[in-house]
C-alpha cells in the first residue's frame, strides 16, 4: 500500500482538469501508488466543481478543496465542498493566497474544518518570499493552539524549519506533516538528515509521504524519496508507515 498525500493536477497536460486527472492516474498506476490526495488550487483555472468531477472518475483519488478564508462565503464553500463535492479536507496556501494564517478569518475557517472533522493542510515551505513576509513556526503553533480540535497538516514539513516544527509537535498533538518537496529540494544540505531525524523522533507517526507532483514525475519522486530515506538508515517497516499506513489511517478514504 503506497499513499501519496500531497499532489496537484498538472494544468500543462492539455489545460483540462479531466485530461490532467487522466494523466495523473496513468502515472500513479505505473508507479504502483494505491491512493493519492490531490490538492485543489485557487490559482489553477478550474472551479472546485470541475476539479472534483475530474478526480471522481478515479477510485484511488481524493481531494482537498482550496478556499480563500477572506471570501465572504468561505465557510459555505468549505461546507459544500465537503458535503456535496466529496472533498475530504481543506487546503490553505497563505503565501500564494496572500493572507495571514493567524488572522481571524483564517482561524475561523480552520476551526470550522475541525467542527466538520476534516483536516486542514497548510503550505509551510519557507521560501525567500515567505520568510520576508514573516514566516515563523510559531505562527503555525498558535494556529494549532487556537484550533485545537482541528488536525493540521504542515506541508513540506516546514522546510528548513523542520526541527522547530518537531519540537512544537511534541507539545501540539494536532500537528501532522507531509514531507513532500523539501526532502528532495534540500538534497546536499543537512536538512534531509534533519527530516529523517524528526521522523524517527516522532516514532514514524503523523508523517506522510507526498510527491508535490507535477514538481517531478510520480515515479521519479517516489524512487528519489525512498533512496534519500534509505541513505539515512530508515528500515522498510518504517518506510511503510511513512509511505502508506500513516496516511491510510489519517485521511478519510471512505467510498463515495
Ligand atoms: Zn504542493
Amino acid at each position: 500500500m503506497i499513499v501519496d498525500a500531497h499532489l496537484h493536477l498538472d494544468d500543462k497536460v492539455d489545460s483540462t482538469a479531466a485530461g490532467a486527472a487522466f494523466e495523473l492516474n496513468r502515472q500513479l498506476g505505473s508507479a504502483g501508488i494505491d491512493r493519492a490526495l490531490i490538492l485543489h488550487l485557487e490559482i489553477q483555472p478550474w472551479s472546485p466543481e470541475t476539479f472534483a468531477e475530474a478526480i471522481s472518475a478515479y477510485p484511488r483519488m481524493r481531494g482537498f478543496i482550496n478556499v480563500h478564508p477572506h471570501h465572504e462565503k468561505a465557510e459555505l464553500q468549505l461546507r459544500q465542498g465537503i458535503e456535496r463535492l466529496g472533498y475530504i479536507g481543506l487546503k490553505l496556501h497563505p503565501r500564494l493566497q496572500k493572507f495571514d494564517v493567524e488572522d481571524d478569518k483564517a482561524l475561523r475557517l480552520i476551526q470550522v474544518a475541525g467542527e466538520m472533522k476534516v483536516p486542514v493542510l497548510i503550505d509551510a515551505f519557507p521560501d525567500g518570499t515567505y520568510l520576508l513576509e514573516g514566516f515563523s513556526p510559531l505562527k503555525y503553533a498558535r494556529v494549532a493552539l487556537k484550533c485545537a480540535s482541528t488536525r493540521i497538516v504542515v506541508a513540506h514539513m516546514g522546510g528548513h524549519h523542520v526541527l522547530d516544527f518537531l519540537m512544537l509537535a511534541k507539545r501540539l498533538p494536532n500537528l501532522y506533516f507531509d514531507f513532500s518537496y523539501s526532502l528532495l529540494y534540500y538534497q546536499g544540505s543537512a536538512i534531509p538528515g534533519n527530516m529523517a531525524y524528526a521522523m524517527k523522533s516522532l516514532n514514524f507517526k503523523n508523517v506522510f509521504y507526498g510527491s508535490d507532483y507535477p514538481d517531478r514525475p510520480i515515479n521519479v519522486s517516489l524512487e528519489m524519496s525512498r533512496n534519500v530515506l534509505l541513505a539515512h538508515g530508515l528500515q522498510e517497516t518504517e518506510m511503510r508507515k511513512l509511505m502508506g499506513t500513516n496516511a491510510l489511517q489519517f485521511f478519510d478514504w471512505k467510498d463515495r
